[in-house]
């Protein structure tokens, strides 16, 4: 395809032959407008500057994918959650995947041909009661039939009601081998009255690995560094007649220790899993944070839904911008830390 600039000097060259042309020649047709193709701001090649990360980040993150972007916001990276929490209603967000969570923290329930696999299980024996039992209930799901029980990662609003779960179900628990070991060292998050207590060692995966009940299987991949062992997953969900993949990005806010190597470990985290996605052609954006996803938008938008527009269903140029922002953001907090600039809420560089 002709470049905009090529084509229009080819254009100008034409014009001037069409002028030297001798007289009662007929006037050849003008040559078609080129209309240049818009950017994709997931083909940019992006400088190391900490104002061109914020650029890439705000370009990538367009008007659709407002709440990652906040991850370029400077401050306390868990003020986006808020302070206190309530259950949010339970939806049926596709034919195999319901929301069971808070609004501030979520937890998915994906059901197969033998059984239920729940994924995260947010802060306390009592949310697990309150919203992922009494969710699945009020979806007509059994509690009974949850036998797996992924906890992307070694935080307490993920863990917190895991062991009650498995205990009660008699459900395993699946978690990456680095967060058991995380949970179990002197790094392992303080008890709190308000979580739940960290669970027994139950299934430790590592990175690549498959988790399989019934007719479904989760892809799992280790991310760090949010924890060192995070979980982001990919997995197929149902719509009706169409079959879709979706990515979970399993651990987004910068809550490490705020240095150049975490931030740097951290994009090239996102930037790999957003190869797997793109491998897997991941149309769907979830998040165990509705804050990020906009889960709880979008399960509001399912209820005027038309039957081939499903808001989650964003395809895979919205997955590949939704990671590219997590990574700019991370390169511009590592960029940040050797160039003696501020980056204020508007995302304008000082
Ligand atoms: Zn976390």
């Amino acid at each position: 395809m002709l470049s905009a600039a090529l084509a229009a000097g080819l254009g100008m060259a034409y014009v001037a032959d069409v002028k030297a042309g001798a007289a009662g020649t007929p006037t050849p047709a003008a040559p078609p407008a080129v209309t240049p193709a818009p950017i994709d701001p997931t083909t940019m090649a992006v400088p190391d500057t900490l104002e061109a990360h914020i650029q890439a980040a705000t370009l990538a993150a367009g008007l659709d994918l407002w709440g990652i972007l906040t991850l370029c916001l400077p401050g306390d990276p868990a003020a986006v959650l808020p302070a206190t929490d309530e259950r949010a209603p339970p939806a049926k967000v596709f034919d195999n995947l319901y929301y069971v969570g808070m609004k501030g923290v979520a937890a998915w329930a994906l059901t197969t041909s033998q059984g239920i696999i729940l994924i995260d299980t947010l802060n306390s024996p009592m949310e697990a009661q309150t919203a992922i039992e009494a969710g699945l209930r009020d979806m007509r799901l059994d509690p009974a039939q949850i036998k797996h029980i992924v906890v992307t990662h070694g935080h307490a609003d993920h863990y917190g009601g895991a062991q009650y779960l498995a205990d009660k179900y008699k459900a395993e628990v699946v978690m990456s081998d680095a967060d058991w070991a995380f949970l179990e060292g002197p790094r392992a998050p303080q008890a709190r009255a308000d979580r739940g207590p960290i669970p027994r060692r139950g299934r430790a995966v590592k990175d690549g690995d498959r988790l399989t009940l019934g007719d479904t299987s989760i892809e799992m991949y280790v991310t760090p560094p949010h924890t060192p062992g995070t979980l982001s997953l990919i997995f197929p969900v149902k719509d009706g007649a169409m079959n879709h993949m979706a990515g979970l990005w399993g651990g987004t806010g910068f809550v490490f220790e705020p240095n150049h190597e975490n931030f740097v470990t951290y994009a090239a985290s996102a930037d790999r899993f957003a190869q797997m996605e793109a491998m897997k052609g991941v149309g769907v954006i979830l998040s165990n944070h509705p804050a990020f996803d906009d889960a709880l938008i979008k399960i509001d938008a399912l209820k005027s839904r038309t039957p081939d527009k499903h808001p989650f269903v964003t395809g895979p140029n919205a997955v590949a911008r939704y990671q590219m922002v997590a990574s700019q953001c991370a390169q511009a907090r590592a960029r940040a830390l050797v160039e003696p600039k501020q980056i204020d809420p508007s995302g304008i560089v000082k």
